[in-house]
């Protein structure tokens, strides 16, 4: 299969749009030699099926992460031309609307939370509630949590739940503008109503981390972004919109194969690239709808960083101001977002949709917090609960994906085969022998998320720096864990 490849350099590939018919551009699929070999061969289908949708601009393009998933390989990205016909598609933003990562750091050392790190990780465990279906502590009307999905974080700060400097650092300040629950049903209401300040499931997870001094890769940077003492403390974590934005993407893939193709005479590859035209009334009531997903998510994420604030300052006897729990960003990796880029030298109105794909604005690009105006855009990317995570930032050259990077490892194994390698309560024991101490709802779910389960990251951080799509600032390793 590798073969039908144009090797572009030693991490960019292209398959022609001579490849299949209708291929409106060429699929680009990022990834070293090694990243390509290994790669699920459905990638190749998923990513030329995105190349035929309408108003699709430039490539089909899937980033150095990728691998299978509904409809988009995750780590797709598409630019839609909305001024040229161009779509909007739920597979192509994902069920789990706004799915993103937030990182915040402390000013401890690993050797101060070391002792206690068990006290740390059982009391998230108690205060961030994780699984399928979980329920969170926010108690809320449906009234208000209709507010709540129209103001996003910024409904948090209002109520409590962080501090005013956490918004400027958030994708859109915590609230993207558009959101209307109007365009939202019932159903999604009653799946989302009671989920602010939850986890979710599989490979959700709340992890503490340290920044080892011989993983950081550019000093200055750490710095820049609040990496500043040898063995620091870290928090990340990675969560979306729960049953709510799953409720509003189903909502919509409905309504979008009625109308496809009898309204709009849309034809598409695969039922799970089901669009409609950004400009239809279905497709605005969707943008609509989704920028309520977003907001949720925001929100979900505003509230689990408060309860971390209070968990580690109910356990480390400090506030969490003397502890110094400043956020450092917060990124969206499952979203369309109506941005201006130059395409051929010709500034145009794109959808770029980022399924499992993170924004990584360059320097001196608008929308980027006053702090790190002069360094681009901070990047948070998982990597697995075994091998460790990434820090980067936005750099100029990313232009040729709109900006865009991978969002984790990637899975290399499907969850059903991993359940057959792995054993969850082998695994935790091991994993706490090696310094990770985890906490998960499910031991079969805990065998799912293994490190061997996922792509290696340093490959795959690698190679988006190779490609010139982001730069490697930190890598962290993880010393708790809480897996959804
Ligand atoms: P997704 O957004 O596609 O659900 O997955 C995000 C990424 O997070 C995965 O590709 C994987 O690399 C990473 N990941 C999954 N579980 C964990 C975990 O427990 N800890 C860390 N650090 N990363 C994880
Ligand atoms: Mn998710
Ligand atoms: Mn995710």
């Amino acid at each position: 299969m590798i073969e039908i490849l144009q090797r572009i350099s030693d991490t960019i590939w292209e398959i022609p749009v001579s490849y299949k018919q209708g291929m409106r551009v060429p699929a680009r699929i990022y990834g070293t030699e090694k990243i390509i070999q290994e790669l699920d061969e459905a990638v190749y289908d998923q990513v030329t099926n995105v190349a035929t949708l309408p108003g699709i601009t430039k490539y089909a393009l899937c980033m150095p992460d990728g691998h299978f998933g509904y409809g988009f390989p995750i780590g797709g990205v598409a630019a839609m031309d909305v001024e040229q016909g161009g779509v909007i598609s739920p597979g192509g933003i994902g069920f789990d609307i706004n799915c993103g990562m937030r990182l915040v750091v402390t000013n401890l050392t690993y050797d101060e939370v070391k002792p206690h790190i068990k006290k740390l990780v059982d009391r998230l465990y108690e205060r961030v509630p994780a699984g399928v279906g979980s329920t969170g502590f926010v108690k809320l009307s449906r009234h208000e949590f209709r507010k709540v999905v129209e103001e996003g974080a910024q409904w948090c700060i209002r109520n409590g739940y962080g501090w005013e400097e956490d918004l400027q650092l958030i994708e859109e300040n915590g609230c993207i503008a558009g959101a209307d629950s109007a365009k939202i049903s019932e159903k999604a209401i009653d799946r989302g109503v009671n989920q602010i300040g939850t986890l979710g499931s599989g490979n959700h997870y709340l992890e503490i981390q340290i920044a080892r001094p011989e993983n950081i890769f550019d000093r200055e940077l750490a710095k820049s972004l609040g990496i500043t003492i040898p063995n620091q403390v870290v928090v990340m974590f990675h969560c979306g919109s729960r049953g709510f934005g799953h409720q509003v993407a189903t909502d919509y893939l409905q309504i979008f194969l009625k109308v496809m193709e009898s309204k709009y005479g849309i034809k598409i590859l695969d039922r799970e690239l089901a669009c409609a035209p950004f400009h239809s009334p279905e497709g605005q009531a969707y943008f609509a709808a989704m920028k309520c997903g977003i907001n949720m998510s925001f929100a979900n994420r505003q509230v689990i960083l408060h309860r971390i604030r209070e968990v580690f300052s109910e356990i480390l006897k400090k506030s969490p101001e003397d502890l110094d729990m400043h956020m450092v960003y917060d990124v969206a990796h499952n979203t369309a977002k109506l941005e201006r880029h130059i395409v051929d030298g010709k500034e145009r109105s794109l959808l770029v949709h980022r399924k499992g794909a993170t924004r990584a604005f360059a320097p001196g690009m608008e929308d980027l917090p006053k702090q790190y105006k002069n360094i681009g855009q901070p990047i948070i990317i998982g990597g697995s609960m075994e091998t460790g995570s990434y820090l980067l930032v936005g750099v100029n050259s990313g232009e040729q994906t709109f900006f865009s990077t991978a969002h984790g490892s990637g899975r290399t194994m499907s969850r059903a085969k991993a359940r057959k390698i792995y054993r969850g309560d082998k695994l935790q024991k091991e994993m706490e022998s090696r310094g990770i101490y985890v906490r998960s709802t499910s031991y079969s779910g805990l065998a799912e998320e293994a490190g061997g389960a996922y792509k290696n990251i340093d490959d795959v951080i690698e190679a988006a720096e190779l490609a010139g799509i982001s730069k490697r600032v930190v890598k962290l390793t993880p010393i708790g864990n809480i897996k959804g």
